[in-house]
């Protein structure tokens, strides 16, 4: 046995499944990706390729979830990254994360085969963008529209990876969501919650708001949407609690409809192309030019259908609006609207990689730069994990958490659940992910929408 595989043993040998058995106890545990829309991880590694990529990049600044649980479970994840190669035919490992994560570096390095490599990314964003994580960490570009698998990789975030690896050794089925709450809340922390937590409960646990009049966004404060009831459960793609003023310009430019934000691009947009400069999927030779697409809803008729169809390249990475408009238009925004019209018509996006830009790697936006930026100095602090045994009177798990179909019950109001147990299912060749109760306790309420459980 070699060194790292030793050092590998604690808690547990790798275990001998197969690359079927692998998917198929993924499967039954309900995993998705964590990171982003909830794709189910089982059907991600059908796919085979080269490299099995680890995104540990955390780029939204304010959150501390995987620098954290890379350093505190750097076993775990090295071994949920040799599922994931095993699954996928991968014979490369790697795990991109920053410099900054010192702590996640020590634990990680000594723990690493031979064919698996950490990968230090510059503190920049979108370095998390997994097309530009891919770029950083292997050189291959993926062309506009297509998938990671295009040029061999496939891509999990860090929980996603310890989701896969507790799924094969112990069958163990995802109930738990480890998250950030920051901003301006009394204690800023990270924690491990059940899944259907209501979010008030889990502010609750930071000590509260610690202004009168709070807005509240899940993820980051990049991509982050805006959370419209404090009342919403925690779901397997929630990507933590990010509490602002309600004046906060991060809180009001996400109150904007629609209608005001054609109408501040129709009215001050100069076309100093500062958007597209800045935009990093224009950066690797997308055709995407956010300046373009702006420009072809304040005039009709300027842009080529292949142009407007570009808008379905977008990433939403939110560069253009927050880092580069100096005039305060959402190109984002614009594609959004452009979007939902072209995929609503069916409409595809295919086109071809350009060179890359040559200064692609220096026009990334430096973190520090960004909290500034974005008006986040006096809310950026630490979110350090705490372990705590918690446990919610109720819980309330939504059907949909994944990509594709919504889970079909398989419990009725007043069954006994435990914590573990499936209680809604995916239908046969659907595209899905099972979900499975996260206390003990009895099932209150069952719905098109959410199945209720209160402990008991
Ligand atoms: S950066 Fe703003 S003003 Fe400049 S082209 Fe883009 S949307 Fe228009
Ligand atoms: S959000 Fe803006 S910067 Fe980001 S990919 Fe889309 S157009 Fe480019």
């Amino acid at each position: 046995m070699s060194e790292a595989a030793v050092l590998l043993n604690p808690p547990g040998e790798i275990h001998s499944a197969s690359a079927e058995a692998i998917r198929e106890r993924v499967r039954a545990a309900g995993v998705v990706g964590a990171g982003g829309a909830g794709f189910p991880t089982h059907v991600k590694l059908q796919a085979q390729v080269e490299i099995f990529l680890v995104n540990a990049a955390e780029c939204e600044p304010m959150l501390k979830v995987d620098q954290q649980l890379m350093a505190q479970q750097a076993a775990r994840l090295v071994r949920g990254v040799l599922y994931g190669m095993r699954a996928t035919g991968a014979t490369e490992g790697i795990i991109a994360l920053k410099e900054k994560y010192h702590a996640a570096i020590e634990a990680l390095t000594p723990l690493l085969p031979g064919q698996i490599r950490l990968h230090i990314l510059p503190d920049v964003y979108p370095a998390g963008d997994e097309v530009i994580t891919i770029w950083l960490a292997t050189g291959r570009r993926v062309p506009p529209a297509a998938l990671p698998v295009s040029v061999g990789v496939v891509v999990n975030n860090v929980q996603t990876v310890l989701n896969i690896a507790r799924a094969v050794e112990q069958q163990y089925p995802v109930t738990r969501r480890t998250l950030t709450v920051n901003g301006a809340v009394r204690h800023p922390l990270t924690v491990t919650v059940p899944l259907g937590m209501p979010l008030r409960e889990v502010l609750a646990l930071a000590g509260g708001a610690t202004v009168d009049k709070p807005g509240f966004i899940n993820g980051g404060p990049m991509m982050g949407g805006l959370i419209p009831s404090i009342d919403a459960p925690v779901t397997k793609t929630t990507g933590g609690l990010l509490v602002l003023p309600e004046s906060h310009p991060l809180i009001q430019r996400r109150l904007q409809d629609d209608r005001t934000v054609l109408t501040i691009a129709r009215t001050v947009c100069e076309q100093c192309r500062l958007c597209t400069d800045l935009c990093p999927r224009h950066l690797i030779g997308h055709e995407l030019s956010p300046h373009l697409l702006v420009r072809a809803v304040n005039y009709q008729n300027v842009a080529t259908p292949q142009t407007l169809l570009s808008a379905l390249t977008c990433s939403e990475c939110n560069v253009c609006e927050s880092v580069a408009c100096p005039v305060g238009i959402s190109p984002m925004r614009v594609n959004r609207l452009l979007k939902r019209e072209l995929r609503a018509s069916g409409a595809r996006y295919t086109g071809p990689l350009r060179e890359a830009d040559e200064m692609a790697r220096y026009r990334l936006t430096p973190v520090k730069r960004l909290i500034s930026k974005l008006g986040l100095r006096e809310w950026y602090q630490d979110a350090p994990m705490i372990q705590s045994d918690i446990a919610p009177s109720r819980v309330e798990l939504l059907l949909r958490q994944h990509i594709g179909a919504p889970a079909v019950p398989c419990v009725k109001a007043g069954d006994r659940v435990s914590r573990g147990q499936c209680i809604a299912d995916i239908p046969p060749e659907a595209l899905g992910a099972p979900l499975h109760a996260s206390i003990d306790g009895v099932v209150a309420s069952v719905t098109d929408q959410a199945i209720t459980v209160v402990r008991g």
